[in-house]
């Protein structure tokens, strides 16, 4: 789960990582009140969306109260493309408003889990505001990476020497260190999946400020995070996603053209893998789970359905606490309530397999049925290629 750099920056100030001032806006006119309330002479005006790289057209400075204002208006309600957010945009509709800073250097700070090494590591260089992928790129060596113990957590010791290897100015070396304590503490607190700082920057006046920030949390800990769930902003979400996260199903979007509807994650991994063999390509991860309703399974297939790449449906179950004549019951309630458009093929396996198959065939609907997982991987890939 994303979240915006304004409500980053709450979450910051909660772990005493300063953070230069500013506010979230959702008109021009508040825009402008709140640059007056800052005060200075120059604001920065900030769209926020779940994307980096906004620099064109997604952050502004403005030397006057007119110029916050008109900048203001411009940006909201306008759809931004930036680097990550795909050709359509994303739509803004708030704008931080955050005083101008004298910068003197920019850093790049991120936080994140490597899985390869299975610890949380820190990336940090002196190449800020810059795109981290070309830096990494271009110039590897420009990169400083620190893995973490967790059960340790990021040491002071660690702290000093990223900062001392970012050749960062001794007098705000000490600034620089508590900056990172605090960025792992919140890392750490939150189940953060990615804390990215790009820029770090250190200013005229010796300060040492994310001057942006990006959080993404980790779903599957989102259920000791109330406080976070609340954050959610549906207008920068995928829709499918979303109505999938609503309906309670771990669902994740893909590319391919066959839907996949499997109860368990490893089942799941294994049927997608099998269509890939065959040459297929799925267009979803979708775990039912084991105690899968007819509301569930209807919801499930609404999803699927409602995507119009997909050009079949391939069910794969395997009843254990779940028992395949519920699923069949659920395929046939939800083959009533969403007209089913595409071909579908089920292979079901386990407690009940004989009444779900029953039920399924007493139903009347033009299912395909399969015996293995082999078998219902290859009519999906060969009916996909048909359509
Ligand atoms: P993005 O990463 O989406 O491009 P940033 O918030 O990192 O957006 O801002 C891009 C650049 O704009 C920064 O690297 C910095 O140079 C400049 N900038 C951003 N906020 C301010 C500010 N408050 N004062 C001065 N310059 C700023
Ligand atoms: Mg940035």
């Amino acid at each position: 789960m994303k979240i915006h750099e304004y409500q980053a920056r709450e979450i910051l100030q909660d772990f005493d990582v300063p953070i230069p001032a500013g506010k979230v806006a959702e008109t021009p006119s508040q825009a402008r009140e709140v640059a007056e309330q800052l005060g200075g002479t120059v604001w920065a005006v900030k769209a926020q969306v779940h994307a980096g790289g906004r620099g064109k057209g997604g952050v502004k400075l403005a030397r006057n109260l007119e110029q916050v204002e008109e900048l203001a208006k411009t940006m909201i309600g306008m759809r931004l493309v930036a680097k990550q957010t795909g050709s359509d945009g994303a739509l803004v509709s708030k704008v931080l408003i955050q005083q101008g800073v004298n910068i003197v250097s920019e850093y790049y700070v991120g936080f994140l889990i490597d899985r390869a090494n299975q610890s949380p590591v820190l990336l940090a260089s002196s190449e800020g505001g810059m795109e981290i992928e070309k830096v990494a790129a271009d110039f590897p060596e420009k990169i400083v990476k620190e893995y973490i113990d967790s059960s340790v957590g990021l040491t002071k010791e660690q702290a000093k020497d990223v900062v001392v290897k970012l050749n960062m100015d001794e007098k705000v070396r000490e600034k620089a260190e508590k900056v990172l304590l605090g960025l792992w503490k919140a890392f750490k607190e939150k189940d953060c999946s990615l804390l990215e700082i790009n820029p770090l920057i250190v200013t005229k006046e010796g300060e040492v400020f994310p001057l942006d920030a990006k959080m993404t949390f980790d779903d599957n800990a989102l259920y000791r995070h109330p406080e976070l769930e609340v954050l959610i902003d549906p207008s920068q979400e995928d829709e499918t996603e979303l109505k999938a996260h609503e309906a309670g199903l771990p669902y994740i979007q893909l590319d391919g053209n066959i839907a996949c509807l499997v109860n368990g994650a490893g089942l799941a991994m294994a049927t997608m893998d099998t269509i890939k063999l065959f040459g297929g390509e799925p267009a979803n991860f979708l775990d039912i789970g084991g105690g899968a309703s007819v509301e569930k399974v209807t919801a499930a297939f609404e999803i699927m359905l409602s995507k119009p790449e997909v050009k079949v449906i391939l069910v794969n179950i395997f009843g254990g606490i779940m028992k395949c004549d519920t699923i069949a019951e659920g395929i046939v309630e939800a083959c009533k309530v969403v007209s089913l458009t595409v071909p579908l093929v089920v292979r079901m396996k386990g407690t009940h397999e004989d009444l779900g198959k029953q039920i399924l065939k007493e139903s009347g609907l033009p299912i395909i049925t399969a015996e293995t997982l082999g078998e219902a991987a290859l009519k999906a890939v060969s009916l996909a290629k048909e359509q």
